[in-house]
């Protein structure tokens, strides 16, 4: 498109100027592109009673930057009320940014709620794939029913998307995903066959480039493409969006702290790019909102946390240690002063019947008996007095129905929170329901070999599995149900899927029960 380029070029339009304060950049007013730019699919998310948002990002080269030229291009979108797009309720314009690797983020209001709505991008004579997508259920209704699922951590090297298949064909109105949508391992091309599923590339991503080649990879899988495609989804983060187990402006690795905020912002970048999030989030350098609530009427309340950008350091230099004397200061903090006051106002505040706590990290003590005296340093156990901080406040609102979703550690448990974090027989005062893997692990296997026993020796450990899969969610007024669903497999293609627990909460008791 060089030779005559520069006569599609125009000053930027109305269109762009909605992100006030962001540079103006040319508009390429006749797009042309060698290949379809949709290779990264289409997904929507953060569903509101009257809209949500859509995303795409036009990159016909993405594994190699995106292969756009650094105008600003205009794409079309549209809503409509059936899958083949003929009756189109809602249309407009949306501005992809050169500065934002060309992602699209469309903001539809104007919708009923409690509706199935399907969407498609257009530009340049290409369009996107259809999109399936739902507005969540009005403020003031009282659903009798709602559906999601939740996941977490989708290692591309320790698996195929097996579970992202059956996710797609669920009878869900939402997905919840909880964190580590990527990994930043570099590949390593000498790695024993059979030990990588299909590899990363090569590097570790340390700049904004490096990251988008990395959503890249994983965002060009057609199965992830189809649970996105089906479903609203809303998402958070954990570590391995930037590096494993960092904390806040504290690298992995000892890194000075203005390399590492250069690295957060990068990466912080990228996950805004490739994530279906509003305008709220858009990053401040360094900085990024992600902690929001998502209503499901008088229902069900997602209280999305972010467990990392603002916590302390781990103490005891991390991993599972025994308790050293910076594990129990009082001023180590995982929220933040000002998340935790949202999040306790927010539920104090909440009408909704199921208050749940979507967030990354376990809240209950997942305990080894071979080594009881042990800590994990990077979950809520390695933050002894801000768990204690939040316990206390939830014992005295346990009619709120407080359920807590948790990723991060690639094994399904069912945990009765419980008043006293290290006493298993203290009083229940919540819910936890921790997702496995998508894929991270591996094939995985039946139960931690520290855990056989755990039937007797964790008694508020109410199921314990180390398969792969995601977990389907059931909520009416007076019950919640969760359904565990597993595939064998992920290293080779074609796993089934099945239940293989359920486990029920009832309205104002908290505590699991299997059914
Ligand atoms: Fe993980
Ligand atoms: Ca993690």
């Amino acid at each position: 498109m060089s030779t005559s380029r520069r006569d599609f070029v125009a000053r930027l339009s109305a269109f762009g100027l909605a992100l006030a304060g962001l540079p103006r950049f040319p508009v390429l007013l006749r797009p042309r592109f060698a290949a379809n730019p949709f290779t990264l699919g289409v997904a929507s998310g953060d569903p509101g009673p009257d809209g949500v948002v859509l995303w795409s990002r036009l990159a016909p080269d993405p594994l190699n930057g995106g292969g756009m030229t650094p105008e600003a291009v205009n794409v079309r979108w549209e809503v409509a009320t059936d899958d083949a797009m003929r009756n189109v309720v809602r249309r407009g314009t949306v501005s992809a940014r050169p500065d934002l690797g060309h992602s699209i983020h469309a903001e539809v209001e104007g919708l009923r709620p409690a509706s199935w709505y399907w969407y498609r991008f257009d530009v340049g004579g290409e369009s996107s794939p259809v999109g399936r997508t739902r507005t969540a259920p009005a403020n003031d209704s009282r659903p009798d029913r709602y559906r999601f699922a939740f996941a977490s951590c989708q290692h591309y090297e320790n698996g195929l998307y097996t579970a992202h298949e059956h996710l797609a064909r669920e009878d869900v109105e939402l997905v919840a995903f909880l964190g580590d949508y990527i990994y930043e391992s570099a590949g390593n091309p000498n790695a024993t066959a059979g030990a990588v599923a299909r590899p990363h590339q090569p590097w570790e991503p340390m700049s904004l480039e490096q990251y988008r080649n990395r959503y890249a990879l994983y965002k060009g899988d057609p199965a992830l493409q189809a649970a996105h495609a089906a479903f609203p989804w809303v998402v958070t983060w954990d570590d391995h969006e930037v590096d494993n187990n960092y904390a806040g402006d504290v690298a992995q690795d000892s890194v000075p702290r203005d390399a590492f905020l250069t690295r957060r912002a990068a990466a912080y970048q990228a996950y805004y790019e490739h994530q279906p999030l509003r305008k709220a989030s858009i990053p401040r350098g360094p900085d990024m909102l992600l902690y929001r609530t998502i209503g499901a009427g008088q229902l069900a309340r997602f209280h999305v946390l972010d467990t990392r950008q603002y916590r302390s350091d781990q103490s005891c230099g991390d991993g599972n240690k025994p308790a050293c004397p910076a594990w129990s200061d009082p001023s180590r903090v995982m929220l933040g002063d000002t998340q935790e006051r949202w999040l306790t106002r927010g539920v104090d505040q909440s009408q909704a019947r199921w208050n749940i706590l979507a967030q990354q990290i376990a809240f209950s003590r997942v305990p080894d008996p071979n080594r009881p005296q042990y800590h994990a340093m990077d979950p809520w156990s390695g933050y002894p007095a801000a768990r204690d901080r939040l316990l206390a406040w939830m014992a005295e609102r346990q009619q709120r129905n407080m359920v807590v979703l948790t990723g991060d550690i690639h094994a399904a448990f069912v945990m009765n929170v419980v008043r006293d974090a290290l006493q298993p027989e203290s009083a229940t005062i919540a819910t936890e329901f921790i997702a496995t893997s998508i894929t991270s692990g591996r094939d995985g296997f039946d139960r931690w070999g520290q855990l056989r026993d755990y039937e007797t020796t964790v008694p508020n450990m109410k199921y314990h599995n180390a398969r792969r899969g995601y977990v389907t969610c059931e909520l009416t007024p007076t019950q919640w149900r969760s359904d565990y669903r597993m595939v064998p497999y992920v290293m080779r293609p074609g796993a089934p899927v099945e239940t293989v627990a359920s486990y029920v909460v009832q309205d104002g008791k908290p505590g699991a029960e299997k059914v």
